[in-house]
């Protein structure tokens, strides 16, 4: 393993917010000669496939994380003047169960926490923390923003609570971003580190891949805020340095604190997340008793389907036509794909739930069954 690992990297898909493309990430950093690299977008896992790809091809290891909002309250709470601020959380998944925990907040702060912004809180990181490895992010982190307010007592209970629940794998943040605070939350974190007992970990939140690509960047962020390049008042980072570093740069930004660096190294050797490809990973859908395989209930369905449309009519050229279908259909292995696409369109039939011609045909398959079991 190299001597210093890039552990907190955005790609295009922290949205407006990105100028790294995934492609090139794992090529750049061979070239500074490191040999793992973690991808942390702003809230959402959409690049982690293709990051994961694409690191395999390039011999470099690929941490999967993302860079989490937690809600200032609840994730429920969505109150215009008490929750529109939030703040940031690196989390990175050791292995496949993290990972799993991982798509799981990720989800949940979609579906329950969003507000302006897909957030998750306290109570489901503690439910959902094993497996996975915690940094407190960057300015926007709760412990560098209470460091800000010159909070240090509350600085302190925030790290020790994130200690409670990840415990060894907990990480204090420290970053080589050249930002005014951020030099003085440097200070304050190795402090709140040494007196609590928790490890530092340096990163650079790394938005671009080169220094001069620090403009297409800001070009970004007035796209995203709505904003002109010539607008005072614009949302800017006020630095050039968030790009991917080599180590050499992090190790002599951060020649004071070796253990800051060296962590990133075990931190990328504790993350072996592996994915499998190429088999098709199906929910089992469970048939009626009497029927012995899952084939035998879609064939006796078909049949049910074929005498309901055609009564009379059912020719012998309709029922081979069927069975051909069906012979595909099973030889292809998507027997329980159609008989759950057929089951909830099925329930919505019959729950009076509209059902229109994109979910029709959304399986994509060139076949009559979902046609043939129209029965309202
Ligand atoms: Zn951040
Ligand atoms: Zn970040």
């Amino acid at each position: 393993m190299s001597n210093f690992v890039h552990l907190h990297v955005h790609s295009e898909f922290s949205l407006l917010d990105g100028a790294n493309r995934i492609k090139d990430l794992p090529v750049r950093a061979k070239e500074l000669g490191m040999d793992a690299m973690a991808i942390t977008d702003h809230g959402v896992m959409f690049g982690a496939i293709d990051f994961y790809k694409a690191c395999k091809a390039n011999g470099i290891k690929p941490i999967i994380g993302c860079e989490v909002y937690v809600a200032n309250r609840s994730r429920h709470d969505k109150d215009p003047n008490l929750d529109s601020k939030y703040s940031h959380l690196i989390l990175l998944a050791k292995n496949n169960e993290g990972y799993k925990n991982l798509a799981k907040l990720v989800s949940i702060g979609y579906t329950e926490g969003f507000y302006y912004k897909p957030r998750i809180d306290h109570e489901v990181l503690k439910q959902y923390h094993e497996g996975l490895i915690c940094c407190s992010a960057c300015l926007a982190g709760e412990v560098n923003q209470a460091i800000l307010e010159d909070d240090m007592e509350k600085a302190k209970q925030v790290a020790l609570w994130y200690k409670s629940i990840f415990g060894e794998d907990y990480y204090l943040e420290i970053q080589n971003n050249g930002i005014k605070q951020q030099i003085l939350a440097n200070q304050k974190l190795i402090e709140l580190s040494r007196q609590l007992d928790i490890p530092l970990v340096a990163t650079n939140d790394a938005h671009y891949l080169k220094k001069e690509d620090a403009y297409n960047h800001e070009v970004l962020l007035c796209i995203q805020t709505g904003k002109r390049m010539s607008d005072a008042d614009r949302m800017r980072f006020e630095t050039e340095e968030l790009y991917v570093k080599s180590p050499e740069e992090m190790i002599e930004y951060f020649r004071n604190v070796p253990d800051a660096i060296e962590n990133t190294v075990k931190i990328a050797e504790k993350c072996n997340v592996e994915f499998e490809f190429g088999h098709t990973i199906l929910p089992n859908y469970d048939v009626p008793k009497e029927f012995k395989t899952h084939y035998d209930y879609l064939a006796k369905l078909t049949e049910d389907g074929l005498k309901q449309r055609y009564g009379e009519k059912l020719t012998k050229e309709l029922k081979q036509r069927a069975d051909y279908e069906l012979s595909v259909i099973d030889k292809m292995g998507y027997v329980d794909y159609f008989l759950i696409v057929w089951d909830y369109i099925y329930y919505a039939k019959t729950h009076h739930i509209p059902v229109g011609p994109r979910a029709w045909f959304g399986c994509g398959f060139p076949c009559c069954l979902c046609h043939w079991n129209n029965r309202y």
